[in-house]
């Protein structure tokens, strides 16, 4: 019989972290939830996620996933690192997309920092991370004008970031805007790209710092209410003269084209999270028609329904199939990982939203009421159409790739 959740060829490292994540899901996780389901809607987001779901991530070791072992956090084989990264956070979003976003977040930016920050700052950042179980880490790309243009990229002055660092003595000083950032409320360490260069494309133009959440002239300026992944603080932050010293610098003009150690194993760990969400509905909906009676009958002895349920398990297939093929890609460090990370990132997008849908369906009325759980599984599912990048600039940047002289070129004058 089809097991959804199954994943071939796992080391027994990889097998041992998952049967210790799917636990916490479905004895700490999956609970809360069910029996606090208003808590997400809390107009606090203080108040949202209790501190002991956070702590109980780093009893199982997981919170610090992607920050090197000398500086104690839990180093995983490099022959295969994004693909337990996929695992795990498939299994932590199948009980709470949001609280997989708060902690993949930590992974990710752990990965740049040890790749791109000076060590005496390694040091210090990774301790308070490991130290401290409710820190987080944020990224902010986003600006208020618009990030569609950093992800093509459309390579000209006029679509360079409008987050600026200007040099002083001892470090820069920052003046702008970064929004729609995950972990971006309640972050402590934040890395931030600005732009160090006028009047040249923002792949020569943009820098990128590592700006604390205490910097003088940085303002935490709003949670955003988001429909889905709630239990994510997503924030905007700006910058008013802030001064961050040289130290800070992480990649001074070229920031854009070394972040590629951040967005891959990003794609990986976004659609890896898409899919435990569709894991979930697939659950939820297995174990609804299985159960509910209408005609007289259980409700998967209707064949309508039956072929819905098909079409679930199909696409969630095809997504984890797809999603498999890019990991190894990037563990690989082969040519083509970059086309494959944004085709599974935009294909889970629009695959596990069905699946959503479905769930939502078979489950009729019931579907739609939030006391029942099940319509936060849609409103979770929708959110990823517009993580890293939309579903159309994915596709952009998919036959860029693939047609680099023709496909994708500015629409300007030449
Ligand atoms: C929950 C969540 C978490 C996020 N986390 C982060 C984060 O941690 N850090 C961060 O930096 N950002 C983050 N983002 C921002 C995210 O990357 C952007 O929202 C996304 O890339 C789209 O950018 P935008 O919202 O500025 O839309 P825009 O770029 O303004 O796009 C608006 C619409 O126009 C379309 N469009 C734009 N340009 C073109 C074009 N040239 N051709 C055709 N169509 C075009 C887009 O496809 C879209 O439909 C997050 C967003 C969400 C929703």
């Amino acid at each position: 019989m089809l097991d959804i959740t199954t994943t071939r060829g796992l080391s027994e490292e990889q097998r041992l972290m998952r049967q210790t994540c799917r636990a916490f899901v479905d004895d700490v996780v999956t609970p809360f939830i069910r029996q606090n389901w208003q808590r997400e809607w809390d107009m606090n987001p203080d108040a949202r996620l209790p501190p002991e779901i956070l702590a109980g991530a780093d009893q199982i070791g997981i919170r610090t996933l992607g920050v090197p072992e000398e500086f104690g956090g839990v180093e995983l084989d490099p022959r295969n690192e994004v693909r337990t990264f996929a695992l795990i956070s498939e299994e932590i979003a199948r009980g709470d997309s949001g609280l997989a976003d708060k902690l993949v977040q930590n992974w990710k930016v752990s990965v740049l920092l040890r790749n791109l920050a000076p060590r005496h700052l390694q040091e210090k950042w990774f301790k308070r991370l490991v130290d401290d179980p409710q820190f987080l880490l944020a990224h902010g790309l986003t600006e208020p004008r618009g990030a569609s243009d950093r992800w093509l990229p459309y390579n000209v002055p006029e679509a360079a970031m409008q987050t600026r660092a200007a040099r002083t003595s001892g470090g820069w000083v920052i003046n702008g805007r970064k929004q729609f950032l995950s972990n971006g409320y309640d972050a402590g360490l934040y890395v931030v790209y600005a732009n160090t260069k006028l009047g040249v494309g923002m792949l020569q133009g943009t820098s990128s710092f590592l700006v604390p959440r205490e910097t003088k002239g940085l303002t935490v300026a709003r949670c955003n209410e988001t429909m889905g992944c709630r239990f994510m603080n997503n924030g905007e932050i700006v910058f008013e003269d802030m001064f961050v010293p040289d130290d800070h610098l992480l990649v001074e003009n070229d920031a854009l084209g070394k972040a590629g150690v951040y967005f891959r194993p990003g794609k990986i760990i976004q659609a890896s999270k898409n899919l435990g969400v569709g894991v979930h509905a697939f659950e939820a909906a297995a174990h609804y028609v299985q159960n509910y009676v209408q005609g007289g009958r259980i409700l998967l002895k209707h064949q309508a329904v039956a072929l819905r349920i098909a079409d679930m398990a199909t696409r969630i297939e095809a997504v984890r199939a797809l999603l498999e093929r890019a990991a190894q890609a990037v563990d690989d460090n082969a040519p083509d990982a970059d086309t494959l990370c944004n085709m599974v990132k935009l294909f889970a997008s629009e695959e596990i939203l069905k699946v959503a849908q479905h769930c939502l369906e078979l489950h009729g009325g019931n579907g739609v009421m939030l006391d029942f759980g099940v319509e936060k599984i849609f409103r979770d599912a929708a959110i990823f159409l517009h993580m890293d990048a939309t579903v159309d600039i994915s596709k952009m940047k998919i036959v860029k790739s693939m047609f680099p002289e023709t496909a994708g070129k500015y629409a300007g004058p030449e």
